[in-house]
C-alpha cells in the first residue's frame, strides 16, 4: 500500500491520481473532471500551484481560485486521508471512549512528557514504554509518583482518538495556543515538537520553567535550541527512549526550582468517533442517521474543522458560540482539529451536553447514548469526513454532495492547512462558513466569485460572518435548502 501511495504522490500534474479516482464519489470526479481540476499526483500540484502564484506567471483569479481547489483536492484525498488510514492501520481506528481533558491533566508531582504538533509517532512510541513497569520505575527513582505522557493539540488528538487513556496516557490539555498556559504551569518535563505549531516564543518559556523543548523533526527550528532527534521511523523506539531519559533526567531540577501552578480545572469527554465507529454506534448502517435527517429530528450535520486565533474573539469563545448554536438547531457537529479541542474542554462532547440541544438532535443523542459534537479527531481528519459524506452520498442512491444537507465550519481558522481545508470543502461543493474573514478582501472579483457565484461552478459556496448566531442563520439556510432540494 505505500509502494502504491507513493507512486500516486509522484504522479506528475498530468497524471490523474488514482487515490482520488478510487476514493472520491463519481459525481464529484465528472464535475472535477469538466472544470480540469481532478489533480494529479500531490508533489506535482503543489509544484503547479506555486509556479502559478510566481508574479506575471498566472494573473487571472479564476483559474487561480481553480488552482487552488485542484491542490486542495490532492491535499485531501492523497496527504490527509493515506496519512488517517496509515495511523488506523499502525495505531488503530478510533472508537468512542472516555478521556480526561483540560490542563488539570498536569501534575507537578509526576514526570510529564509532552508530545506536540501533529505527528504522533514518537508521542505512541513514548506511551508503549511508559505502559511498563521498568519506565515507571525509572520515574520514581527521581523522585517522582511516576512517568505521564500528556496529549496536545493535534499530535495529541490523534493519540487520544486511537488509544485508551491509563496511567501511562493520562490525558490531553488543550488546543495550540493554550500551549503558554501548559509550559507555564511548572509542570512539564519535556516538550518534543514535531511537525509544527510549537511557537517561536517557547525558548522562553523552557529557559524559565525550566523543561527540556526538543524538535524531534528536522521540520521545527527555535532560536537557541541547537539539541534535536529527528524522528526516524525504524528508530522510534530507541529515540523515544532517549526523549524519556532527558524527561525523568529534568524532574528533580524542576521541582526544586519551579513554582509549578497545581488542580487546574479538568474533565472528561467522549473521544474516538471515526466513520467506522459511528456506523457501529448506528447498528452497523447508516440508516438510523439517515433516518432522523429524513424526519427531520435533525436538520443537518456540520463538520467543524478549526484551529484556534485571538484575531476578533478571545480563545475558543467563537468556536463554542458556534457549536452551541449549531446543536441548539438540531444540527449534529462532527468535530476537528484545535476546534476539537475547544469543543471537548467546553464539555460539548460529553453526553450531558445532550441536554444543549435542540429537542430532536437530543432525543437522538439520548437513545445513542452519544454527545451532540463527536469528536472526529483532527484538522487532517478532513479527508476522512469526505469520505464520510460520500458514504451518505451513496447510500442516498447517489445525491450529489452539494444537496446534502452538510455543511463545512470553521470558527476560528488560523493555519494554512485550514485554509486548503476550505478550499477543498468549496470544491467538494459544501456550504463552507469561515471567520475570521479571509485575505482574500483586497480582490473583489474573487470575493464574488467565492460567495456568490460558486454554487454555479462546484456547488459549493463561503460564507463569512464574525457574529455566531448569525454565521449560523446563514448554516441553518443552507442546510434547510438543500433538505428542499431533496424533497425532505
Ligand atoms: S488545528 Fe490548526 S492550530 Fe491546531 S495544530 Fe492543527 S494547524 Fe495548528
Amino acid at each position: 500500500m505505500c509502494k502504491y501511495a507513493d507512486e500516486d504522490f509522484n504522479r506528475k500534474h498530468d497524471q490523474p491520481s488514482r487515490i482520488v479516482e478510487a476514493l472520491a464519489p463519481a459525481e464529484r470526479k465528472e464535475a472535477w473532471r469538466r472544470l480540469g481540476i481532478f489533480p494529479g499526483g500531490i508533489h506535482g500540484e503543489m509544484l503547479f500551484s506555486t509556479s502559478s502564484c510566481l508574479t506575471n506567471v498566472d494573473g487571472y483569479y479564476q483559474s487561480l481560485a481553480l488552482k487552488a481547489m485542484r491542490l486542495g483536492i490532492a491535499m485531501a484525498y492523497q496527504s490527509q486521508i493515506i496519512n488517517e488510514y496509515c495511523q488506523d492501520i499502525l495505531f488503530g481506528i478510533p472508537r468512542p471512549h472516555k478521556m480526561r481533558v483540560d490542563l488539570g491533566v498536569l501534575d507537578p508531582d509526576y514526570v510529564n512528557a509532552l508530545p506536540n504538533g501533529h505527528e504522533p509517532f514518537l508521542g505512541f512510541a513514548m506511551v508503549q514504554l511508559a505502559r511498563t513497569e521498568e519506565w515507571q520505575s525509572k520515574a520514581r527513582a527521581s523522585g517522582a509518583k511516576g512517568l505521564r505522557i500528556i496529549a496536545n493539540i493535534e499530535t495529541g488528538q490523534e493519540m487520544i482518538q486511537r488509544w485508551e487513556m491509563d496511567d501511562a496516557l493520562w490525558g490531553f490539555t488543550g488546543n495550540w495556543i493554550s500551549q503558554e498556559a501548559v509550559l507555564a504551569s511548572g509542570c512539564v518535563d519535556l516538550f518534543a515538537c514535531d511537525m509544527n505549531c510549537s511557537m517561536p516564543v517557547d525558548p522562553a518559556y523552557a529557559e524559565k520553567y525550566k523543561f527540556k523543548l526538543l524538535p524531534v523533526s528536522d521540520l521545527v527550528v527555535f532560536d537557541g535550541v541547537a539539541d534535536r532527534i529527528n524522528y526516524m521511523p525504524e528508530k522510534a523506539a530507541k529515540q523515544a527512549a532517549e526523549l524519556l531519559d532527558m524527561a525523568i533526567a529534568n524532574y528533580k531540577e524542576r521541582r526544586k526550582t519551579v513554582e509549578a501552578v497545581a488542580g487546574l480545572p479538568v474533565t472528561e469527554a467522549v473521544v474516538g468517533f471515526s466513520t467506522e465507529s459511528i456506523l457501529e454506534a448506528l447498528g452497523g448502517s447508516l440508516k438510523p442517521l439517515l433516518g432522523a435527517i429524513k424526519e427531520g429530528a435533525i436538520r443537518g450535520v456540520a463538520g467543524l474543522i478549526s484551529c484556534t486565533t485571538l484575531r476578533d474573539h478571545g480563545n475558543d469563545a467563537h468556536s463554542v458560540a458556534v457549536a452551541k448554536e449549531l446543536i441548539k438547531r438540531d444540527i449534529l457537529v462532527l468535530s476537528m482539529g484545535c476546534g476539537n479541542a475547544a469543543m471537548q474542554v467546553a464539555g460539548l462532547c460529553s453526553p450531558g451536553a445532550a441536554d444543549l440541544a435542540g429537542p430532536g438532535l437530543k432525543g437522538l443523542c439520548r437513545s445513542l447514548g452519544i454527545p451532540p459534537v463527536l469528536s472526529y479527531g483532527t484538522c487532517t481528519d478532513t479527508g476522512r469526513l469526505a469520505d464520510l459524506l460520500a458514504a451518505i452520498s451513496k447510500e442516498l442512491g447517489g445525491v450529489p454532495v452539494a444537496d446534502l444537507p452538510v455543511a463545512a465550519v470553521a470558527p476560528e481558522y488560523m493555519e494554512q492547512k485550514a485554509t486548503i481545508d476550505a478550499v477543498f470543502a468549496l470544491a467538494f461543493g459544501l456550504y463552507t462558513y469561515v471567520n475570521p474573514v479571509p485575505t482574500v478582501t483586497g480582490g473583489p472579483d474573487l470575493v464574488r466569485l467565492l460567495t456568490q457565484d460558486l454554487p454555479g461552478v462546484t456547488g459549493g459556496l463561503l460564507s463569512v460572518e464574525k457574529d455566531a448566531v448569525k454565521a449560523v442563520d446563514g448554516i441553518a439556510a443552507a442546510i434547510e435548502e438543500r433538505r428542499k432540494r431533496l424533497g425532505i
